[in-house]
């Protein structure tokens, strides 16, 4: 298995190639086609074998955009391959980027790292997938099975987890983040609770974020021991907002929450006015 590790200031995610006996399985085609062809020659000049097929985790643009440079067939959630489809042949040019900021469709943010990541001339090509699943899917590369899984959430209703069973590797795409788009960042608390339920039963060694480093399953419990409960406390006192942060503060034994908890907790506030 061989991982590129995310790059923060154009927003690239985790690319990962899953390379079996036979086959090889790429997770995620990269934010463009150049952030693509970085993973290629890097498989290259490890001698391994290129992608047979790769496989969505979600539609958002850093994860999809390199799509049209692969030469592999495509796999993604049905959900997935609907929006991608409603993008194709868009404009990606200043006029149509402020356009889908507009409507909701992608956020500032997103649009400032295209920005980046394409420069001004950009050329921006939206493939949609080749082959669509809906529920989950097993792909066996020769000894090594990966199983996708539809799990949704708040950061995109399509997102889906990878899990490859003989290496015990849980790759979560973005699936445990907030809502980005269509308004202020949230999350719902049994949203994100059932989420991570899922995520624990899984019996995995490592656990991988998209926009994270790799982590061991002690690493990913204590790093978000804290946002369980805090998710667990917002379940209790909704959108209390001082309560909540008493409550957390109390558990943590802390008399100041953290600046990315604090953030947390807006995130949940938003997302427990929209019950
Ligand atoms: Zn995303």
């Amino acid at each position: 298995m061989l991982i590129m590790h995310p790059e923060h200031d154009t927003d690239r995610p985790v690319l990962a190639a899953i390379i079996g006996e036979r086959r090889t399985l790429l997770m995620d085609a990269g934010n463009s086609p150049a952030h693509a062809a970085l993973f290629r020659e890097e498989l290259a000049r490890r001698g391994c074998r290129q992608p047979d097929m790769l496989i969505l985790t979600h539609w958002h643009w850093d994860h999809t955009f390199g799509l049209s440079s692969w030469k592999s067939p495509a796999i993604a959630h049905e959900e997935t391959a609907k929006v991608l489809e409603s993008l194709t042949g868009l404009n990606w040019g200043e006029e149509g980027l402020e356009k889908l900021v507009k409507s909701g469709t992608i956020s500032e943010e997103s649009a400032e790292h295209i920005r980046l990541e394409y420069g001004e001339a950009r050329e921006v090509t939206v493939v949609k997938p080749d082959i669509v699943f809906t529920g989950s899917l097993t792909v066996d590369l020769g000894g090594v099975v990966c199983e996708v899984v539809h799990v949704g959430g708040d950061h995109s209703p399509d997102s889906c987890v990878l899990y490859v069973k003989e290496d015990k590797v849980l790759f979560l795409g973005d699936a445990l983040g907030p809502a980005v788009y269509g308004g202020p960042r949230q999350y719902s608390s049994t949203g994100f609770l059932r989420l991570l339920d899922i995520a624990y039963r899984y019996d995995a060694d490592w656990y991988v974020e998209s926009h994270g480093l790799p982590m061991t399953r002690q690493e990913f419990r204590e790093d978000l021991a804290p946002w369980e409960r805090l998710a667990r406390i917002v379940d209790v006192f909704g959108h209390n907002r001082e309560r909540v942060v008493l409550e957390l503060k109390t558990y943590l034994q802390l008399e100041e929450l953290p600046g990315d908890l604090l953030q947390g907790v807006e995130y949940f506030m938003a997302g427990a006015k929209r019950r």
